[in-house]
């Protein structure tokens, strides 16, 4: 009865992700990113929740199709992976972050969510690593459970949960001693605490473990390092006999070097690098998720007017960071903090890739194969490959020749399924 019920519901009520289909869809586009490199006269057939082809049109057995979508003029890529969102907070410009944490309620917080989700999908983002619930406590699990039940549509996610800071590093800041603040992550501090706390994050079954190396608390709200070595190196301990990876918000050249030395994955934003720094990453294989869309939106809401007003200097820092990172030959993650500004735009960071002097089709890299294998969850997307999920999208024109391209959306599947055509 309750089986037949949902059957039902799942029919009449729109916004909810039916199965996919049984039968096969062939997408016929004018070129295809496999997630490495461009292929022309390619075809790519789906069945149920798989790729079950790839390659040339003349090898494809068309029996059985069900379903003929035509790509003239697009070309097909795996869907977009995210690397650093925050679902569960919306553009600075409309609500400052304090506001979002002190005043919005959790009902709130998480109806936008529902929003962000969906509006991240049809932008052809069907994976997305989200970095802290930012004082909505495991509601990103919550979220990330309802989108895999098929209760409201959205990209599969990947979750932090609350984040760990260290004791005073973190805000909303600025209130006197009498007043209990509401934190936009969970302080823990030594051996015990830290160890207790990630237990806790972990037994709330989160993806991974967010940690900030670092925070504006230094002389007149300078980034410096908060944790320790040895506090790093305890909850990477912690997390990986979990079987999960640590990622670290790092902003300074010590705070960074601390975290790689301690064996995170991923160090979000590393605006503060050196040559020395991003020599480290290569050897340790730690990726940069640069965030280069963020910084750009918060000084455009603080007055900066682009294109207008010559680059303030933390832009004109970052652009020259960014390319240091590139001719040392680190692994770049595509992570824009998508939230600073709206969830839907993710294809931002992506142009300012670009912008500040990464080659197109390796910014289409880290937007699909390589985040798929930073977050380990290459085996079953981020590849246009027999065998991997269906997880698609196809844009008008080219986008290794134009990387905007990818906002010219024209079909959108997730798990086989079309979520948007
Ligand atoms: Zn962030």
């Amino acid at each position: 009865m309750i089986r037949i019920a949902l059957i039902v519901l799942a029919v009449f009520l729109p916004g909810l992700q039916a199965v996919a289909q049984d039968g096969a869809i062939l997408l016929r586009p004018e070129r295809v990113f496999d997630g490495e490199r461009m292929h022309e006269n390619w075809v790519v057939i789906t069945r149920g929740e798989q790729i079950v082809y790839a390659g040339e049109a003349d090898g494809a057995d068309e029996s059985g199709i069900e379903r003929n979508i035509d790509l003239r003029g697009a070309t097909l890529l795996p869907g977009l992976i995210e690397g650093h969102s925050h679902i569960l907070l919306h553009p600075y410009n409309e609500t400052n972050w304090n506001d979002q944490v002190l005043k919005e309620s959790p009902a709130e917080r998480v109806a936008r969510a529902v929003n962000h989700a969906r509006n991240s999908l049809m932008a052809g983002v069907t994976t997305m690593r989200d970095l802290g619930s930012e004082g909505a406590g495991y509601a990103d699990v919550g979220i990330r459970d309802s989108i895999n039940k098929g209760i409201i549509p959205g990209p599969r996610l990947l979750v932090a949960g609350k984040a760990i800071v260290a004791t005073g590093s973190y805000g909303p800041k600025g209130f006197h001693e009498g007043v209990d603040v509401p934190l936009g992550a969970e302080t823990a501090d030594g051996y015990d605490e830290l160890v207790r706390v990630v237990r806790s994050q972990i037994g709330q079954n989160v993806d991974f473990i967010k940690v900030y190396a670092d925070y504006r608390w230094g002389p007149d709200g300078t980034a410096q390092p908060s944790f320790t070595q040895n506090e790093l190196q305890t909850i990477v301990e912690v997390t990986r006999s979990s079987g999960r990876p640590v990622v670290v918000h790092a902003a300074t050249a010590e705070g960074m070097k601390r975290a790689i030395l301690a064996g995170v994955e991923t160090i979000e934003h590393g605006d503060g690098a050196t040559r020395e720094t991003y020599k480290l990453m290569r050897e340790h294989n730690v990726a940069l998720c640069p965030t280069l869309a963020a910084g750009d939106a918060i000084a455009q809401y603080g007055g900066w007017r682009k294109g207008v007003d010559p680059e303030p200097p933390r832009i004109a820092a970052k652009r020259k960071s960014f390319r240091e990172a590139l001719d040392a030959g680190v692994k770049i993650c595509f992570g824009g903090d998508v939230g600073v500004y709206p969830h839907g735009d993710n294809v931002r960071e992506l142009e300012m890739m670009v912008e500040y002097g990464m080659d197109a089709t390796d910014v289409l890299r880290s937007a699909t194969s390589i985040n798929a294998d930073i977050f380990h969850i290459g085996h079953e997307v981020g590849r246009i490959r027999k065998g991997m999920l269906a997880d698609l999208v196809a844009v008008t024109g080219d986008p290794a020749a134009d990387i905007s391209a990818l906002r010219d959306i024209r079909v959108v599947l997730r798990n086989g399924e079309i979520v948007r055509q």
